[in-house]
């Protein structure tokens, strides 16, 4: 069952997040007071970045990493809200750093990965925030779950947090990829449309895991309509106690924001709009064959599946199979689509005729 979320959108959350796409950024962790000040200072002047982020409390993986500043870290985020006018926004995990936030003025929340995997967690700090208008953000859990990101969002909301969002962070990767974690874009697309305000921001820095990835992905988030980014900037990212390798300066950050090509989804010129329905169109009409075709197959699948219960052979003939997925991914190279992209259409038609087969043979 779900929940309808009652969301006030990004742009009626302060008067700095009027235009889109809204940039946080700051450093992965607060270190010192001047690191803070610098970065943020820096930062300001670009006069692209509206929220100001910082780990005062850092979720890491062994106890011997640094494990972030603490409290003191907010009384000095709170000098960067006085000298830049950023709004500022940290992590919190526990009811105790809710009250540490709310009493130095915090503007924004965010739960961490890890602590979205978790709903005890989540229903102790929704405790804490009974009657308290605060906007929280949301990242996505470490596994790719979107009812567990749904069920935090709807957690908040049932106890009156209306100004949510939710950061695509992406998911750990069980293979070994360029990218530390894994973008489901699918994810943040799914949640748009099942929540028409809810803001989705994207942090690149996290699923990059290294700085030459920011640009392609953040481009990526825009150009699906995110409503904006999170990106980790720090003064001297060399030396940075966390996350060091994915952080940028803030000079970079600026080349980045400065290099962005902002879209929009709803294109008013009427040429546009004209040109654009005619292809719509044929996709139409070419998504309608490509329906009718795989129920025709599924079809024949069903009458060979009648065939092999009445002879006792089994659903899988391995040579088969490898001979299809072999002519079908040559032919669709010749085609000009890609050796992945055949494999796994033909992956997903397998199993659907198997499991027609299946439930012929076994029913
Ligand atoms: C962070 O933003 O520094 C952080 C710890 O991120 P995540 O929760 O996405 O791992
Ligand atoms: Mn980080």
């Amino acid at each position: 069952m779900e929940m309808l979320l009652n969301i006030i959108p990004i742009n009626k959350w302060f008067k700095q997040l009027n235009s889109k796409p809204v940039i946080i950024s700051g450093p992965c962790s607060a270190e010192t007071e001047q690191q803070l000040l610098d970065t943020a200072n820096a930062i300001k002047k670009i006069g692209k970045v509206q929220i100001f982020r910082a780990g005062i409390w850092k979720p890491r993986t062994r106890p011997v990493d640094f494990e972030g500043v603490g409290e003191k870290g907010l009384i000095w985020l709170k000098k960067v809200k006085e000298q830049t006018n950023l709004l500022t926004t940290v992590e919190v995990a526990t009811p105790e750093h809710i009250e540490k936030c709310l009493k130095f003025g915090v503007d924004i929340l965010w739960i961490g990965a890890r602590t979205t995997s978790n709903p005890f967690s989540i229903n102790e700090m929704t405790q804490a925030l009974k009657g308290v208008d605060i906007p929280v953000m949301i990242k996505n859990p470490i596994n790719p779950d979107i009812n567990l990101w749904i069920g935090a969002l709807e957690r908040f909301n049932k106890i009156g947090i209306k100004k949510l969002a939710a950061i695509h962070r992406g998911f750990f990767p069980f293979e070994l990829t360029s990218l530390r974690n894994i973008p489901k874009w699918e994810m943040p697309i799914e949640l748009k449309s099942k929540f028409h305000n809810l803001p989705v921001i994207c942090d690149p820095s996290h699923i990059a895991g290294n700085k030459k990835y920011i640009y392609e992905i953040s481009q990526k988030a825009l150009d699906l309509d995110m409503d904006g980014l999170m990106i980790e900037t720090h003064i001297n990212p060399a030396k940075a106690l966390t996350d060091s390798k994915q952080q940028i300066k803030p000079e970079e950050l600026k080349l980045l924001l400065d290099s962005l090509v902002i879209r929009t989804a709803n294109p008013n010129n009427f040429n546009f709009i004209n040109s654009i329905e005619k292809y719509r169109e044929q996709i139409d009409s070419i998504d309608t064959q490509l329906i009718e075709l795989l129920a025709q197959r599924m079809k024949i699948v069903e009458q060979i599946g009648v065939y092999k219960k009445n002879k006792d052979v089994t659903i899988l003939q391995l040579s088969r199979w490898e001979k299809i997925i072999n002519s079908r991914i040559k032919f669709g190279i010749k085609q000009g689509l890609s050796k992945n992209f055949i494999k796994r259409l033909m992956q997903l038609v397998h199993k659907e005729s198997i499991q027609k087969q299946n439930d012929i043979m076994n029913n």
